[in-house]
């Protein structure tokens, strides 16, 4: 794996935390994107080379607004960057680790992503992604 990526926190709603974020960091945001398959809004902010990504759920439903219910609004998942997604996945299958879904799919900003099942990375969620 190379470095973080970007680390994912959940929001109930971006138009009150994407100023927050804007004011901690001191830095404004450059990028909402819409993924309509995971049903969420994105928000994303450059924080050196580690980006911060604001999560909303689009739905009542969705996963980030289940999360919310369970957990409240915070720290959603750390994202590492990898060369190759699908070797990576492979090389963690033999070290006993499992995924949530069998296999990578686009997400946001051009990525390809996979996510680790928290049951095995202590409780967080982890992605991988590629760059595309
Ligand atoms: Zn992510």
């Amino acid at each position: 794996m190379q470095k973080i990526e970007h680390i994912a926190i959940a929001v109930k709603s971006l138009d009150t935390s994407v100023p927050l974020y804007e004011k901690l960091l001191g830095t404004l945001c450059y990028k909402k994107e819409q993924v309509v398959s995971e049903n969420v809004n994105t928000a994303f902010f450059r924080s050196g080379e580690t980006k911060i990504e604001l999560l909303e759920s689009t739905t009542d439903s969705g996963v980030i607004a289940r999360f919310i219910e369970r957990k409240g609004e915070g720290l959603h998942h750390i994202a590492f960057a990898v060369d190759n997604i699908e070797s990576e996945i492979h090389r963690l299958k033999q070290e006993g680790f499992e995924f949530i879904s069998e296999a990578p799919k686009r997400g946001a900003d051009n990525k390809l992503i996979c996510f680790l099942h928290p049951k095995h990375t202590t409780g967080v969620l982890i992605e991988l992604c590629q760059e595309v």
